[in-house]
């Protein structure tokens, strides 16, 4: 049952109780009840953690990065939101976007079928390794790794890469009402520098029959990685798997949120399973999303990233919300 309105912002700011049980007797869930005091503290706390990453340098696009940006970005069910720090950095999505191509293949063709093609188990090798894919027989292992996201990106509908990726980044704005558009700059340096890590993963899959066509599966998937936006933009993807909002299945929102807790952060997914507890996911732009189940979702921008390959601050940043706010699925 909801509270009354007055007794709502009583709690909230008329009383000296402890932030928990303050937040306990709000009525409000733990996500829509944090402050934008708390906010910036652990904001602060989080970016002392840059030096700790690096700018990655093999896209020289990205290398130009400031390693000391920070922007966070967070939904909530109710309509609340949170922003702070460099929100109006435009960054690209990365392997960020990959929770959505998996998406939006299950919601187009069904769960059946896009699990032929990819499978859900974690690896625990580098998100571009070749030796996993070969010591797999060519078989992905999961959508959230370079083999398994190729993959996908060869299934993608749309008659060429660019095609494909605008009916993709089209169909995302219209139902999260975000504002994601092709870096064509940023597109232009990837190709500069085309990975022989993806190349030797999208050769080997097409050997094993995994891919249709080589080149398209490449460069579709090259694309859908210069999907840019702001955090804010990132933030209302992830609301999509958040929330129910009717326009889902919620069979595939689950799929989604399992795949991305178990393999979204790579070989580091199950370390932050016991650290933080939610689904994420993280790009090589330095984007993190987090999803909070029935909450809301968080999206950090933060460009220093670890030796795995995951934002360091983004990731301070949501170990602290998760644990002061009790944010775990886990309970
Ligand atoms: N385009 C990048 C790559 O394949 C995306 C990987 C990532 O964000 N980790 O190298």
């Amino acid at each position: 049952m909801a509270p009354p309105q007055e007794l709502v912002g009583y709690f909230l700011v008329g009383t000296p109780l402890s932030r928990n049980s303050l937040r306990a007797r709000s009525f409000l869930k733990p996500l829509a009840a944090l402050t934008t005091t708390e906010l910036s503290t652990w904001i602060q706390q989080a970016k002392t953690q840059a030096l700790q990453g690096r700018v990655p340098e093999r896209i020289p696009r990205l290398a130009q990065a400031n390693p000391n940006w920070f922007a966070v970005h967070i939904c909530c069910e109710s309509g609340t939101s949170y922003s702070q720090g460099d929100t109006s950095c435009v960054f690209p999505l990365m392997s960020a976007i990959k929770p959505f191509s998996l998406l939006y293949l299950l919601e187009h063709l069904g769960a059946k079928t896009v699990l032929q093609w990819v499978g859900v188990k974690p690896s625990d090798a580098a998100f571009n390794s070749l030796e996993q894919l070969m010591a797999d027989g060519g078989r992905p292992r999961n959508p959230m790794i370079n083999s398994g996201a190729i993959t996908l990106a060869d299934k993608l509908p749309g008659k060429n890469p660019g095609d494909r990726t605008q009916l993709f980044c089209q169909w995302l704005n219209q139902l999260a009402g975000c504002d994601l558009s092709l870096d064509e700059v940023m597109l232009a340096s990837v190709r500069s520098t085309r990975s022989k890590a993806n190349q030797a993963i999208a050769h080997y899959l097409t050997q094993t029959q995994h891919l249709k066509n080589l080149e398209t599966a490449l460069d579709t998937y090259e694309q859908i990685c210069c999907l840019s936006g702001q955090v804010e933009d990132l933030a209302l993807l992830g609301k999509l798997l958040a929330c129910e909002s009717g326009c889902l299945n919620p069979q595939n929102r689950r799929i989604v949120n399992a795949v991305m807790l178990t393999c979204g952060l790579y070989e580091a997914s199950a370390e932050f399973a016991v650290r933080i507890g939610l689904p994420m996911k993280s790009g090589v732009g330095g984007g993190l999303l987090a999803i909070v189940p029935n909450q809301g979702a968080i999206a950090c921008y933060s460009p220093a990233l670890d030796s795995v390959g995951n934002p360091v601050v983004g990731l301070s940043f949501v170990e602290a919300l998760s644990q002061e706010l009790q944010l775990s699925i886990f309970a």
